[in-house]
């Protein structure tokens, strides 16, 4: 049977790339998958995992005759390696992205595209704090959404096959405009990230010896912060604006709180306590 896409290049072999190869692979949806990375120890990491038949730093070499160009670097470095491998893919075909924002990767990514040159922006909200081939799980898609996040511009075939391979490796799918997508997710997973990493930076400020008394609740609310420095600061400042609105309703509920522990307002702190644990007990029985 034929492959939904029969030469892959995966630009970014990592945690993301690498999970999509093996899962895409195992599904029977690619035929050869090459891999695009900066470092010898991720290329032959790559290898030895399986993620790629083939493995290159050259983004020419890597992305020569590609049907599909998956784009899984840091946000931050999506356009460039995507110019560097416009010049030798196949007639026809498809560019995608992973990256965790993206209205502007989109305006970027199709102002690049030559005609006839398709490219569909999609977010698979799946991850971990691990980086790297090494990290790289076949599962790590499953029954997880993925959005899809189409503009006026995208080709609506193109974007079918994009939408038939993450559903192929087990996901949801859901679409909407990337200005919507950035919103949502500086909501529920850029802000999470930052208090991560302000909450550590917070801990290690009252006392240096500190992290030596945490328990389950600092380890689960700190967990993120681990997550790679590269990927989060091109994030947090490709998503700076919605980040920005994410963090001052976080200051309002954080100061809703303070007050009313100045104030020993009891009947408050309950209420605020009461919302929230009701609100995420809920979560527990979705998921
Ligand atoms: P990762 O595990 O660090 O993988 C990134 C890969 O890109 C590495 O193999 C790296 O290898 C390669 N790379 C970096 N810069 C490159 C460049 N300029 N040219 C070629 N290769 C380059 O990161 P990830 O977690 O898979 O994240 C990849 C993308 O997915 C990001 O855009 C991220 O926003 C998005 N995403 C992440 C998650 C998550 O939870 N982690 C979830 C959804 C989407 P070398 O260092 O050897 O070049």
């Amino acid at each position: 049977m034929a492959h939904l896409f029969e030469r892959v290049t995966i630009a970014g072999p990592g945690l993301i790339g690498g999970s999509l190869a093996l899962a895409a692979r195992a599904a029977g949806l690619v035929g050869e998958v090459v891999g695009l990375a900066r470092s010898a120890e991720t290329l032959a990491e790559a290898r030895r995992r399986g993620i790629v038949d083939r493995a290159s730093s050259d983004p020419l070499d890597a992305a020569r005759g590609a049907n599909l160009l998956v784009l899984a670097v840091p946000v931050r470095a999506i356009a460039t390696v995507a110019r560097q491998c416009l010049p030798v893919l196949a007639p026809g075909c498809v560019v995608t992205d992973a990256g965790s924002v993206k209205a502007p990767i989109v305006r970027e990514l199709e102002a690049l595209m030559p005609p006839g040159q398709p490219f569909v922006g999609a977010h698979p909200i799946a991850g971990t704090e691990e980086q790297g081939p090494a990290a790289a799980d076949p599962d790590l898609f499953r029954h997880q959404l993925c959005i899809i996040t189409p503009s006026a511009q995208t080709d609506a075939a193109a974007a079918g096959r994009i939408q038939a391979l993450w559903e192929g490796v087990g996901m949801r799918v859901e679409r909407m405009s990337p200005e919507r997508h950035d919103d949502i997710l500086a909501a529920v997973s850029h802000l999470p990230h930052v208090i991560a990493f302000a909450l550590v930076n917070a801990v290690v400020a009252a006392g240096g010896d500190l992290p030596r008394y945490r328990g389950g609740s600092l380890r689960d609310a700190t967990r993120v912060a681990s997550s790679s420095v590269e990927m989060w600061r091109d994030i947090l400042l490709t998503n700076a604006a919605a980040v920005d609105a994410a963090l001052a309703r976080f200051s309002a509920e954080l100061e809703r709180l303070r007050g009313a522990l100045r104030r020993g307002d009891e009947a408050e702190l309950v209420r605020l306590l009461v919302r929230a644990s009701a609100e995420r007990r809920g979560w527990s029985r979705e998921s």
